[in-house]
Parts: structure tokens; C-alpha cells; sequence
């Protein structure tokens, strides 16, 4: 089981993750990871890094893996329009179980999400 932040860029995942034990504990919680931070120190060296880092952290599909310690039970949070297939790709990179809590929270989400989403940052490609 991992804790963590991720990304879903065009399909692929793009996380930051570490073991329960090795994690921060912030009340009775345990977390890793901050989005915006991955996103800039990232130096893409994928094809879906390089598309990642072409647009704000903001703008694909984005979520977090956190440990309740009271409870001994993980949970998934993540953007509206994370779909079926991308759960079963977060499950597996996160090593979790198929009854993991998922919640949709609205801290997490992309352009097609937020209506007031602006892409600003200039894009180096076009
Ligand atoms: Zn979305």
C-alpha cells in the first residue's frame, strides 16, 4: 500500500509516492505529496510528462491517496472524470484493494471539470 499524489495524463499515470511508513502524519492522517510542487520541479523525460508539463498543473485529471490512522483504512480521492479504467491503473500503481473508498472531492479538479479553469502557461510546443 502507497500513499501518494497523481496525475492522469491522457490515459497514463503520472504519481509521486511512498509507503505508509515512510509517510508525513498530519493529525489522523498520513500524506505524501504536494501537485503543484511535483508538477513544477517535474523534468519530463515521457511523452506524457512533456504533454503534462505543456499545460498548468491544473489541467489533466488529478487525486490523492491518504491513510486514515484511526481508522487503518486508505482513501482514494480523486477528480470527477477519472474513469473506471484509470481507477484500476491508480489501484495497482498505489497497491490497494478493490474495496478502497473512493470519493470525489472538489479540490481535484482538471480544465473540463472547472468552469473557471485558465491555462496560464505558455506552451513551448505550438
Ligand atoms: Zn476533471
Amino acid at each position: 500500500m502507497r500513499i501518494g499524489i497523481f496525475f492522469v495524463v491522457d490515459g497514463v499515470l503520472i504519481s509521486d509516492t511512498l509507503s505508509v511508513e515512510q509517510c508525513q502524519q498530519y493529525g489522523d492522517h498520513a500524506e505524501h505529496g504536494a501537485h503543484y510542487d511535483y508538477w513544477s520541479k517535474l523534468k519530463p523525460s515521457t511523452a506524457a510528462e512533456s504533454a503534462f508539463k505543456a499545460h498548468a498543473y491544473d489541467y489533466y485529471p488529478r487525486g490523492r491517496v491518504v491513510f486514515d490512522i484511526n481508522r487503518h483504512q486508505v482513501k482514494l480521492y480523486v477528480d470527477r472524470c477519472i474513469d473506471a479504467e484509470a481507477l484500476v491503473t491508480i489501484q495497482a500503481a498505489f497497491e490497494l484493494t478493490n474495496n478502497t473508498r473512493v470519493s470525489y472531492d472538489e479540490h481535484y479538479q482538471c480544465h473540463r471539470c472547472n468552469q473557471m479553469f485558465v491555462d496560464d502557461f505558455d506552451e513551448i510546443d505550438e
